[in-house]
């Protein structure tokens, strides 16, 4: 069986200046991340790397250049789900923590529990030695320049709201050699979100989802959008009622414009290696890798190649 790994660097417009980069941030993120699949290295394991890599990169709304809320404080949530067994682990709001995906995985793996928010998340970490950075380790020059210059949105309004975003959410789904997936979603939310906003990105069957059974799914895109539809679960009950992983996704991006009128994306795959990259906003930064081949694309319908030695 054949291993795939895909990632995304977020939905939206991002603009030429970061297009870029973007794209280089989602490639580097994927290619590290098929290294641990090509290792023979579990999906898990590869999207726990993939995340990480993009939450090192302050091109991208998670860990280090994550989004500012109300008061210019960074809060970030982020999740990890297991198909073997359909184990998952979330944090949210969690602050100080440079690699929120890892903490995720460690709630998943050391507690009982799927999720810890604020407070609780920190002294878990702290309990299980996480390392901490200072608040200000995360927040970036361009990311406190955009805050100051978009003090506010009204999501009501798609292309203004669309428009004072550089950069986003990141996730990858995976599946390894002999046949588990796995999803990972990291962010630091929307910006000048209110203080203790918790959005798709941490809840199980919105920002992701997975299970060896249908396939994996990371969303991104209007949280609170995501969060009425289930979007991660939306996508994988189309798959199991037959649709390719493609079809499943532009129909639940469909609905949830349709119906709520928000934007947003997804990666999808299914055990046996079919994947998909869709969007509904101006862009969204993707990368797969399978079989050789690093496939990357940023605008709609763009599906870029390159052969990797
Ligand atoms: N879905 C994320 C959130 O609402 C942000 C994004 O993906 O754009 O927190």
């Amino acid at each position: 069986m054949s291993s795939v790994l895909v990632v995304h660097g977020g939905a939206w417009a991002i603009p030429n200046d970061l297009a870029q980069a973007s794209v280089e941030g989602v490639k580097a993120a994927a290619c590290g991340g098929f290294a641990v699949l090509k290792a023979g290295g579990s999906a898990l394991d590869a999207v726990e790397t993939a995340v990480r890599g993009l939450e090192e990169n302050t091109v991208f709304n998670a860990g280090h250049g994550a989004a500012l809320n109300a008061v210019g404080e960074v809060e970030l949530d982020s999740i990890i789900m297991d198909g073997r067994t359909l184990a998952c682990g979330a944090v949210s709001s969690v602050k100080n923590v440079a690699h929120p995906v890892s903490l995720a995985r460690a709630v998943m793996e050391k507690t009982k529990h799927v999720m810890l928010t604020d407070r609780g998340a920190n002294l878990f970490a702290e309990r299980i030695g996480v390392v901490t950075v200072p608040t200000d380790a995360l927040v970036t020059e361009l990311e406190r320049e955009d805050w100051i210059k978009h003090k506010s949105f009204d999501t009501e309004v798609r292309e203004e709201f669309n428009a004072q975003w550089a950069h986003d959410t990141v996730g990858a789904v995976a599946v390894d050699c002999v046949g588990n997936v796995a999803c990972a979603t990291s962010t630091g939310g929307i910006r000048n979100k209110m203080v203790g906003r918790v959005g798709d990105s941490s809840v199980v069957g919105c920002g992701g989802y997975a299970d060896n059974l249908s396939g994996a799914v990371s969303c991104t895109g209007h949280g609170e959008s995501i969060l009425k539809v289930t979007l991660a679960r939306l996508i994988i009950s189309h798959i199991e009622q037959g649709k390719s992983v493609a079809e499943a996704s532009q129909l639940s991006l469909q609905y949830m414009g349709d119906r709520v009128k928000g934007a947003g994306g997804a990666i999808a795959l299914s055990p046996s290696g079919q994947w998909s990259a869709s969007f509904t906003t101006e862009r969204m930064a993707w990368a797969a890798v399978e079989d050789g081949v690093l496939w990357y694309g940023l605008q709609p319908n763009e599906r870029k190649k390159e052969q990797l030695s």
